[in-house]
């Protein structure tokens, strides 16, 4: 299935990198720790890092009710999501054709408040499984209390871009018999050991931390 393409979410340069697939979309997304979620305050664009899930069809976001950027989203102005991998640099024979391997998704739409106690709850579990799959059978789930301070926002799916860039540098012609060495350095986030804090008592690293670690590996 793909997005309905519209005027804002057309990449227009390097479109064969482009892409409007919902599963290929969805795959970045389900892999990425961070979101950058941008929005204009008046005259003055922000575009903020934040944790993040995918719930179905929707971004799920969440935070203080002092943070501006949910404050302003709760009022239904217009937010821009991006999340982006890098894969690799991409060295060129030439300064010009450096460049990055990259799989990226843009998010265009207006985020919804999430009043109901019991579905925060739900997409606040999303949020935590979305970190360590597995780590919401061990974690205490917000109290009410905690639930009333936090703001809770899904952002629908619907308009929305991918664009992904593979494979080596793209040198000139007249450049590939320079004595310069070229091709692409890969890179990947990849988890350490888990260090346990100074409160754990009597229990041992969980076995999802090992899954997870073989995920993002
Ligand atoms: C890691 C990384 C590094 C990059 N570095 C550069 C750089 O240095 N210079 C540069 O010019 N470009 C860079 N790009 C590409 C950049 O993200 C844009 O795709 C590019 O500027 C083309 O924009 P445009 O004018 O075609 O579209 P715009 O008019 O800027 O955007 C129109 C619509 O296209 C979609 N779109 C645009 N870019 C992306 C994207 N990356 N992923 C998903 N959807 C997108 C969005 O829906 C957006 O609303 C980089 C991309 C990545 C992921």
């Amino acid at each position: 299935m793909t997005f309905t393409q519209t005027e804002r979410s057309t990449v227009r340069r390097l479109p064969a990198r482009a892409g409007y697939d919902r599963a290929t979309a969805y795959a970045i997304l389900d892999e990425a720790l961070i979101a950058h979620v941008g929005l204009a305050d008046g005259d003055q664009p922000f575009v903020i890092p934040m944790m993040f899930a995918r719930s179905g069809d929707a971004i799920v976001l969440h935070g203080s009710p002092v943070s501006r950027l949910l404050r302003s989203m709760k009022t239904g102005l217009p937010v821009c999501v991006t999340v982006t991998h890098i894969d690799g640099l991409v060295l060129a024979r030439s300064a010009f054709h450096h460049s990055m391997n990259y799989r990226s998704v843009v998010v265009l739409g207006v985020a919804t408040v999430v009043e109901d106690l019991e579905r925060k709850a739900e997409l606040l579990d999303a949020l935590v499984e979305h970190l360590v799959p597995g780590r919401t059978a061990d974690a205490r789930r917000p109290s009410t209390k905690e639930l009333l301070a936090t703001i809770v926002l899904t952002l629908p799916i619907e308009e929305a871009s991918v664009k992904v860039r593979t494979g080596p540098p793209l040198d000139d012609e007249d450049d590939l018999e320079l004595p310069v060495w070229a091709g692409v350095l890969p890179l990947r986030l990849a988890p350490g050991m888990p260090v346990a804090d100074g409160d754990t008592k009597g229990a041992t690293v969980p076995a999802y931390l090992e899954a997870a670690a073989r995920f993002r590996g």
